[in-house]
Order: C-alpha cells, then structure tokens, then sequence
C-alpha cells in the first residue's frame, strides 16, 4: 500500500490481515487531515491535533495487522513487481497505490521557490513560521511603507483552500492584530485573493459562493475574479490583464497532480498524472495494480472527467476495494455517494450544500467543526482539537503562535539523499 492518507488508510481498515500480508509505505511516519492544513498555517491547531502516528495506528482497532515502512516512493516497475523508495526496492504481489497530490505549478516549475504552498503538514507549518516572523518584523519595522510590504498577503486559487487560508489570514487582521501588535495597523496588513475564473469555490452552489465572497469581505479580505496570475517575479505578482500586484508573500492553492512517481510503463497514467483506472480501481493494462483516492482516474458517464479529488471518494474507494479483494471477486462497480460539500471562511462563517439544500452562518459552521472533529483519527486528537477550538471560540484567539525558528546546526543530509 503505497501512502497512508485517507484512501490508503481505509483501506487497510477494511481489509482483512490474516489474509494478505499487509505492507504500508508512506513518506511520512504520521497520517495527516488535509482539510486542517489552514489551521496549521494560520495558528488556529497544533500540527499535533490533526497528525496520528502510522505505527500506533496499525497496532491497534481496524488497521491492526499491518506493518510500516517509512520512505518516499519513486518509482514503480510492473515487469518485476517492484516499487522504490529512496531507501529500499521492496517486491510486492498486489499493489494499491493512494499517494495523492502534489502542487501544479502549470509548467513553471519555477514557482516552487518563490511560492507557499499548503499541500502538508511541514508546508504550513513554513506558512505559519513566515507569517508570524513577518507580523513580528513589521512590529519593529519604522516606516508603514516598510510594514505594508512585510504584510502583503496573496493568496492564489480560490478553491476551498485558498477561501479557507484567506479567511483565516483575515481573522488574523480583524481580531489578532488590533489585540496583540499595537504597533501595527489593519490598513497595513493586505489580503488579496485572487481566482481565474467568475467564482469562488467552483464545484459549490451559487448561493454559497456568493456567501463566501460576503464572509470574506466581512474579514477585510479583498477578492478579484477573473484574474490569473501570469508570473511572480521580484515580489511582483503580474496578472493576466498586464496590471501588477507587490506581494512579499504569496500562498499558491491553484492546482494539483499525481504525485511524481515514476511508472515503467507511462501509458497507464492519465490526465493530471491519475492512474487510468476501471469501475473496479484496477490500472488499465496492468495486473494486480490498483489505485485509490486523488491519484485514480476513472472515467464515467457521470464523471467524465473523473471524481473529484475529495476525501468521501477516496475513503469510498478505499472500503469498497478492500471488501472486493477480500471476497476475491470484483462484481460491483464503484459509485460515488456525494453525501455534501462544505467550505469554512471563519469564526460562525462556513457554507454546506447537501443536495439541493443550502445551508450557511452559524449552523453551517457548527456542522463543519462536527464533521471534522469526527474525522480526525485518535481520541486524543479530537479532545484536544474540541479544547483548542472551544478556547478559540471564546478568547477570539488561535493557538500559542509560537515562533520556531529551525535551528541550521549542524547540518545533516537526511538519510538516503545524495
Ligand atoms: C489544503 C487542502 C484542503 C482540502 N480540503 C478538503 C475538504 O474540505 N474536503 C474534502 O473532501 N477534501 C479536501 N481536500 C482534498 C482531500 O484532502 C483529498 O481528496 C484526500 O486527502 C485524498 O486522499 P488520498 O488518500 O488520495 O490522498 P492523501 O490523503 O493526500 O494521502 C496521500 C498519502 O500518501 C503519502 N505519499 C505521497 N507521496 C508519496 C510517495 N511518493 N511515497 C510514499 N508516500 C507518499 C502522503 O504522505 C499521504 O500520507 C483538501 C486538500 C488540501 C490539500
């Protein structure tokens, strides 16, 4: 099983251990909540609350049975049964692949140095470290000049994830700012969202776009449709339409791939670096390979394009193909129960559709904190994410925010890297 997300690690859940001889391969040592990365970044949880160890994961409860390999994977050969990781080849005689995805700079590779991304829990947490030192810095920064370019935010991608980091940077600004840095003004913190097309928060109904852009405005948050960002040079953000932005820190959230693992065979890998898959999750063309959750294309009537890349279809994909591989037969199709989207702006602000209902404000908002504390692995982790969130509620503040720089000494390669 290559990646312990949420695919790889229902999977596991659901099949049965006394009969295959189960293998986990993951880059990291811990299973991490996407959906919470923004909270990570803007200071709202500790990375603590929303990670779970794999190795105590798999001792106990449903993914008991399984064993852990730390490594990232690389590359995968059909011919030879094969996958390898910096550290290891290992052999294997059925192969699930959930690795998810990575950032799509659309072919500027070269935005990876310039930009933040928020695609993992050391992501935001670099985030977090670069927003906090800049809050710190413009407090002693003499001139508002300097302070307004110290804190100018531009967030890329107006998908759930650049509402969400937006909206959480512009609590920030309307409740954190005016209490903690009193030498800081709100007119000098900017935050700019920026999306391509007509509309925040794309795949969602009208109303809770329209919602989301009301909630932003009311976080002092500034959001300009049909703007693309053409290049990121010198801190210049320059838009399609020729006008530039100045932005010393830019978070990118516009786009996703396959992770790159290189396969031996390049026609199984279809668009946006998915595995081409079957209704039963099975990698066209080749034997005893699977692929589940964001990094599966399957092609429908309904979803010509493929599913979303959404947690509900890789935990979905993730039960129903451990159950088939359980019974040894592959009769049912998979299909996809969309049981709702929701988005969180902020405090009492989120926006749930299910179905044609349209839900928004406070109760959206509860149902998004009770849906996530749910999700979360461990009962420590609720616990303490409950505590934090209730705290926040009332103080109107985030966690600690503490400051931690990484220490540069000494220096050591991590084990593997040439
Ligand atoms: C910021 C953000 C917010 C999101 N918000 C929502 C939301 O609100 N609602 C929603 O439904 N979906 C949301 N998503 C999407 C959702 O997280 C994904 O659809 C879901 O995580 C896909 O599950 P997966 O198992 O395919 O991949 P993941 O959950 O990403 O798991 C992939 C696993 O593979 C591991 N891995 C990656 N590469 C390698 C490698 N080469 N070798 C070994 N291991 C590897 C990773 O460490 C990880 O553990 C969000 C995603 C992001 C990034």
């Amino acid at each position: 099983m290559i990646g312990g997300g949420f695919a790889g690690l229902n999977f596991i859940k659901h099949l049965d251990k006394k009969k295959f001889d189960t293998v986990l391969v993951d880059r990291n040592n811990f299973h991490s909540f996407p959906p919470l990365f923004y909270q990570i970044a803007s200071s709202g949880l500790e990375p603590g609350g929303i990670c779970f160890p794999f190795r105590r994961e798999l001792r106990k409860g449903r993914a008991k049975g399984a064993s852990f390999r730390l490594g990232e994977v690389q590359s995968i050969n059909f011919k030879h049964k094969t996958i390898t990781t910096q550290y290891e080849t290992i052999g294997y005689d059925k192969l699930v692949v959930a690795a998810g995805t990575t950032n799509n700079f659309f072919g500027n590779a070269e935005l990876v140095k310039y930009v933040y991304t928020l695609k993992s829990t050391a992501q935001a947490m670099r985030i977090r470290d670069e927003v906090l030192d800049r809050l710190e810095r413009a407090s002693l920064a003499p001139t508002p000049e300097e302070r307004r370019k110290l804190l100018s935010f531009v967030v890329i991608g107006g998908g759930p994830a650049g509402v969400e980091i937006a909206g959480a940077l512009g609590e920030m600004k309307r409740f954190i700012i005016p209490r903690e840095y009193p030498n800081l003004s709100q007119e000098e913190v900017s935050i700019i969202l920026l999306e391509g097309t007509s509309s925040l928060i794309g795949p969602m109904s009208k109303k809770s776009q329209e919602d989301a852009l009301r909630y932003l405005d009311k976080l002092m948050v500034e959001v300009r449709l049909n703007n693309l960002m053409s290049k990121y040079e010198d801190n210049v953000v320059t838009l399609s339409d020729g006008s530039e932005l100045y932005s010393e820190m830019v978070i990118w959230t516009a786009g996703v791939t396959g992770q790159p693992i290189k396969v031996s065979e390049e026609n199984v890998m279809g668009k946006g670096y998915r595995f081409n898959v079957d209704t039963h999750n099975k990698v066209i063309g080749i034997d005893d390979v699977f692929a589940i959750g964001d990094m599966a294309l399957m092609i429908t009537d309904k979803y010509p394009k493929g599913h979303p890349q959404l947690a509900q279809v890789a935990l979905q994909q993730g039960e129903l193909l451990a159950k088939q591989l359980n019974k040894g037969s592959f009769e049912k199709d998979f299909s996809y129960k969309d049981k709702g989207t929701m988005a969180t702006v902020g405090r009492d602000l989120a926006v749930v559709d299910l179905g044609k209902l349209h839900i928004s404000g406070f109760p959206a908002w509860l149902m998004w904190m009770f849906i996530h504390l749910l999700s979360l692995l461990g009962m420590r982790n609720k616990i303490s994410v409950l505590i934090d969130w209730t705290w926040a509620y009332f103080s109107y503040g985030t966690s600690l925010r503490l400051l931690l720089h990484t220490s540069r000494w000494p220096l050591r390669r991590r084990w593997g890297e040439r």
